[in-house]
């Protein structure tokens, strides 16, 4: 038997006005796996709707774009480019065209992209919600806490829970590590011996960092400051790459009792980076707070995220969404408070 599931479009007054089909099904009815829906239909079937009813919502919310509010005239389209949007039935693409601002009046700006004014994230709310509260529901179990060695984080951190592994996110090691490899392979350029191992040291440096030897670090440090001082007339960006060593010196003595093996923890399985729930909340909390860089918190962004991670704990985390998006409709399930 064949059975097509149509997704029919309605007028506000109830009149149908498009129908298109979402899927279709060919089932058998012999045996007993031939009954219902399987999951990967279902998965589809899902993900198809979400998909359609995403566009037509979106065509709904544009449609009046695409006139001046001010003379009715139509505005023209000054490029296209697309969105993408996450959501609990899968990750949609959307349009977002520019639109050029009709010039019967002065504007502030010269063209307006009118879904920003919908999409103001790149997430779902119920999608952020079910992620942090499941990482909320980790929260109860998991003690360790990662960070970038950003001073404020930390110090919520600790206030928020004192007996906690905190431990810097060896992510964020590498990263700062990356910048004095690019100045590295900056000296081989200029000279090629002893470029070479300058190199080699910032990659020993690596070595003792993830086996979390601090004192090798530092002093694997003063050993590259004082190696790459011969470059002092010849590298156009000396300067720059001593401040950049020393910034990094203080980092790693600010931070080194936080700084563990990485080689021990990966081996036995323990965390030493965050992940992607974490990246996902980082992502939607940094758009929320003008966080410039991906990998430094603002001040807000990481007190937000902390205090989301206590309501959490308190069962609070739906009042918050409630707040933050009044009009979602939230099954709020209430989780026992932090022992
Ligand atoms: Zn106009």
């Amino acid at each position: 038997m064949r059975a097509k599931l149509q997704l029919v479009m309605c007028s506000d007054e109830g009149q149908e006005e498009t129908v298109t089909g979402v899927i279709t099904l060919n089932k058998n009815s012999q045996r007993i796996e031939h009954l219902g829906l399987t999951l990967a239909e279902a998965k589809q079937l899902l993900s198809t709707l979400q998909r359609h009813l995403l566009q037509q919502q979106v065509d709904t919310f544009l449609d009046p774009c695409s006139t001046c509010p001010d003379c009715g005239a139509l505005l023209k389209v000054k490029a296209h480019a697309s969105r993408s949007f996450r959501t609990l039935f899968g990750t949609c693409k959307l349009d977002s065209p520019r639109l050029e601002h009709c010039d019967c009046k002065r504007r502030k700006t010269l063209s307006f992209r009118p879904l920003s004014a919908l999409l103001t994230e790149s997430v779902a709310p119920e999608l952020l919600y079910e992620v942090l509260h499941s990482q909320g529901l980790q929260m109860n179990q998991e003690i360790t806490f990662l960070a970038d060695g950003n001073d404020t984080l930390r110090e919520l951190q600790l206030e928020m829970s004192p007996k906690a592994t905190h431990i810097v996110d060896w992510f964020h090691l590498t990263m700062k590590l990356t910048v004095l490899e690019q100045y590295g392979k900056g000296l081989v350029q200029c000279e090629a011996a002893l470029g070479e191992k300058i190199r080699e040291k910032i990659a020993r440096l690596q070595w003792s960092l993830w086996h979390g030897q601090v004192d090798k670090a530092l002093s694997k440090i003063d050993d590259l400051a004082s190696s790459i001082a011969s470059f002092n007339e010849t590298y156009a960006r000396f300067n720059r790459l001593v401040k950049a060593l020393s910034a990094w010196r203080t980092y790693i003595v600010h931070n080194q009792h936080l700084v563990p093996n990485y080689g021990q923890r990966y081996h036995h399985g323990e965390a030493i980076a965050t992940g992607f729930v974490e990246s996902t909340v980082n992502q939607v909390v940094s758009k929320r707070f003008c966080k410039k860089q991906q990998m430094q918190w603002s001040k807000p962004g990481a007190h937000l995220l902390l205090q989301t991670r206590v309501k959490t704990l308190d069962g609070e985390l739906g009042a918050i969404f409630k707040r933050w998006y009044p009009d979602m409709d939230l099954e709020v399930e209430e989780m026992p408070a932090a022992a």
